[in-house]
């Protein structure tokens, strides 16, 4: 990092921490950086600054927005006896590209995972009972990943409303095992939402 000047290496510091980036992707980006057009690389280091700055969570679903509540959750026609629980905001989207899903979402952002000490308090799931107590939810979907983490979230969840007399309902999985949600296709995600299963 010394043969660097200063500037660069922090640059170089900053973007090796982002994910999937190593050194020499940093170097390289670092390097396209610099070449770029000033007004260029002013818009990057805005659409960073800006995103951090204005997005926040929906204080209804959890979700990712810059508005509040979020445009789903303000959607009239939406149906609101049904949420759809998912790990993150990109599975919502997911959800949403296979254009069959009316109901609304819960967003617990992560997953019960013990190995890395996350626990039920340190996700949504206090937000999302919340809003069943309100009254006027029917049923709930639970569309989180068929991983080990995000099988004992909603086996948690369901042990959860239960006794509410919600009917708890969980997404097939005509889905790898160990996969991520935010990656399938839209026909697989809605044959898995079609055959799901009460638990
Ligand atoms: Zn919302």
């Amino acid at each position: 990092m010394d043969y660097y000047a200063l500037p660069i290496a922090n640059l170089i510091e900053e973007l090796s921490k982002l994910p999937g980036v190593g050194r020499k992707t940093a170097q390289r980006l670092a390097f396209y950086i610099l070449e770029m057009e000033p007004l260029e690389a002013e818009k990057l280091a805005y659409s960073i600054t800006s995103a951090k700055e204005k997005i926040k969570y929906c204080s209804i679903c959890c979700n990712l927005t810059d508005e509040d509540p979020c445009y789903i959750c303000r959607n009239k026609k939406r149906d609101t006896s049904t949420i759809c629980v998912v790990q993150g905001p990109k599975d919502v989207v997911a959800m949403e590209k296979t254009k069959e899903y009316t109901g609304l979402y819960h967003v617990l952002h992560g997953a019960i995972s013990p190995m890395d000490n996350i626990g039920p308090d340190q996700i949504r799931i206090k937000e999302l009972l919340k809003r069943i107590q309100n009254g006027e939810v029917k049923e709930v979907i639970l569309a989180t990943n068929p991983t080990v983490e995000g099988e004992a979230t909603a086996m948690y969840i369901s042990k959860l409303l239960k006794p509410m007399g919600i009917k708890t309902t969980r997404i097939a999985h005509g889905i790898p095992v160990g996969g991520d949600l935010e990656y399938y296709d839209e026909v697989t995600l809605s044959k898995a939402m079609e055959n799901r299963r009460e638990i």
